[in-house]
């Protein structure tokens, strides 16, 4: 079969430990810089707006492998930054769905756990002292 393409495909699995380490420093960052002061609402549009990435980026990438298999090689360079870049954003969503969780979690009646709001004295729901 396509020997440039096993060749990228042996390339993804030797560097894969190395891509998950490209993943945890990337985390570091987006943790520092995502930071403070952005509102439950503004994280999920972001989010979503990296899930969109995340979905170019593999359709990107599944047309470098059908390229390569087409006979339009692909260099490993490229496709290694591609899937880096891809556990870069895997990361960086999955850091945002974490501080959500914080956020609404600290939004929520210790009680009942029903969402409140800013100012709330009393939970809504159960009454409890906030
Ligand atoms: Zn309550």
């Amino acid at each position: 079969m396509n020997e440039k393409l096993y060749e990228l495909l042996d390339t993804i699995q030797r560097t894969a430990v190395q891509a998950s380490d490209v993943a945890a420093d990337a985390a570091y960052g987006v943790s520092k810089k995502a930071g403070e002061l952005l509102s439950v609402a503004k994280l999920n549009i972001r989010v979503v707006e990296l899930k969109a990435e995340v979905n170019t980026a593999l359709r990107e990438l599944g047309e470098m492998l059908y390229a390569t298999h087409t006979g339009d090689p692909t260099d490993s360079e490229t496709l290694l930054a591609k899937l880096e870049s891809i556990d870069a954003l895997k990361t960086q969503i999955a850091d945002l769905n974490a501080q959500i969780g914080r956020e609404q979690a600290a939004a929520a009646c210790p009680t009942c756990g029903a969402a409140i709001q800013e100012g709330d004295q009393f939970c809504r729901e159960c009454g409890g002292k906030l």
